[in-house]
């Protein structure tokens, strides 16, 4: 039997950061995982550069059914923090647009950060461990069965992040441990994720696939402006991508495809200098030509705009900048980068990470109830998420 401090489940983004700070107060940890390498999702990050954080984070930039809950956390270790980790590592980054600070090398170098911190602060890491079992000890503290053997401690993490990428390790280990101890789980679903399209629709864009443009996509309230990328199996940019963290099955969002101009006065104007021309090409100037052509037999608008009357353009116009979509579904948790819903933030403290009725557990990083836009904002809270519960462990 090996006794310890504090285990933590998972070493991953959340898991290493957060054992790295308890270490550091002198705490002995174990961190735990499955796999055989820690960080597997840092390596794969941001196509191998790994998008660490943002120049600019706030609230804002989560989905969390109670909102407030990130606000002290992502006060207390801000991507500022974080960054300044990364200068102390001698880690050289570059920022893209929309404040995304990405590595300039590579993704590994963030590992390698991480795991020389947990080296320092003494945290032993054990990876191709499975974990069969948790029991909550009268006395206080948790064992755990596993097949390296039972591990006693008096904190135990989940740090097992989401559902996501299942080939790199994800599983609902985090999920079951809470249920079983009571804890609520918001329904798990796959976010930042390019959508489905019903056949018929896709029979129709099937000539659309690679094209990218730039619109403003609007879903329960939300709404953000980046490029849409049409697939041969749906809809996918990172426009989309965002989107994805507000939608729910069933329900339907909006595009602007002309998010630049007011389209209607733009309309007016070319009615008057090219009264022959054919809509379709007018619009294709901006659109692209298939794209134009498409939406124009979708939407029986064709013919010269001197064809076109005040309402008809009016109502083209309406057309192009509130295009309704209602997609079958989503790609899943296979392309998925991450996992909406979670351990419901509720039962946790928004200081500690502890659960508030079970001492001495506590969950950090994905595999909560918070979940960030593109960008670095999923990083940012497992850095944040984690280095708070590493005061208290
Ligand atoms: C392809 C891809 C690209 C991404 N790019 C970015 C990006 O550029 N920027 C960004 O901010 N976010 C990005 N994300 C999201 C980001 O990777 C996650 O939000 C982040 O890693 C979550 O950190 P975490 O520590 O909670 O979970 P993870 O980093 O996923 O770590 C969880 C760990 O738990 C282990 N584990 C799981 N189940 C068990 C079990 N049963 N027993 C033992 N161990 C277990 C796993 O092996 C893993 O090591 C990306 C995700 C993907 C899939």
């Amino acid at each position: 039997m090996v006794h310890t401090d504090v285990v933590v489940v998972g070493a991953g983004a959340a898991g290493l950061m957060c054992a790295a700070q308890a270490g550091y107060r002198g705490r002995q940890v174990l961190v735990l995982d499955h796999a055989n390498k820690p960080g597997k999702k840092i390596l794969m990050s941001g196509g191998g550069r790994c998008n660490f954080t943002n120049r600019s984070v706030s609230p804002e930039n989560f989905v969390c059914n109670n909102p407030h809950f990130v606000i002290s956390a992502l006060k207390r270790f801000t991507q500022q923090d974080f960054i300044d980790l990364v200068d102390r590592h001698g880690i050289d980054y570059h920022e893209r647009e929309w404040g995304q600070l990405f590595c300039n090398d590579s993704s590994k170098q963030i590992v390698r950060m991480l795991l020389t911190e947990c080296d320092w602060a003494q945290v032993k890491v054990q990876t191709r461990t499975q974990i069969s079992s948790v029991q909550k000890l009268q006395s206080g503290g948790y064992e755990l069965q596993s097949n390296q053997g039972s591990i006693r401690c008096q904190s135990l993490v989940l740090a097992t992040g989401g559902l996501s990428f299942p080939n790199a390790g994800a599983t609902d280990l985090g999920y079951r441990i809470a249920q079983q101890f009571s804890l609520e789980l918001v329904e798990p679903q796959a976010a930042l994720v390019p959508f489905t399209l019903q056949p018929k629709e896709l029979n129709r864009f099937s000539s659309l696939s690679g094209i990218a443009i730039e619109v403003e996509a609007q879903c329960n309230g939300a709404s953000f402006r980046e490029n849409l990328l049409f697939t041969h199996r749906g809809m996918s940019g990172p426009v989309i991508l965002q989107i994805s963290n507000y939608w729910s099955p069933g329900q339907t969002f909006s595009i602007n495809l002309f998010p630049k101009i007011n389209l209607y006065d733009w309309l007016l104007e070319q009615r008057k200098q090219h009264p022959k021309a054919e809509l379709r090409n007018i619009l294709g100037e901006m659109l692209t030509k298939r794209l134009a052509q498409v939406l124009c037999d979708l939407w029986d608008c064709d013919g010269p705009i001197n064809q076109f009357d005040e309402k008809r353009l009016k109502a083209v116009s309406e057309q192009f900048s509130c295009w309704k979509i209602k997609p079958s579904g989503t790609e899943g948790y296979r392309t998925a980068e991450v996992t909406r819903g979670g351990v419901n933030t509720d039962g946790l403290s928004s200081k500690t990470m502890e659960a508030k009725n079970v001492p001495g557990l506590y969950f950090i990083g994905e595999v909560m109830d918070v979940t960030g836009w593109l960008g670095g904002y999923n990083f940012q809270w497992a850095w944040s998420s984690g280095f708070c519960a590493g005061q208290f462990v």
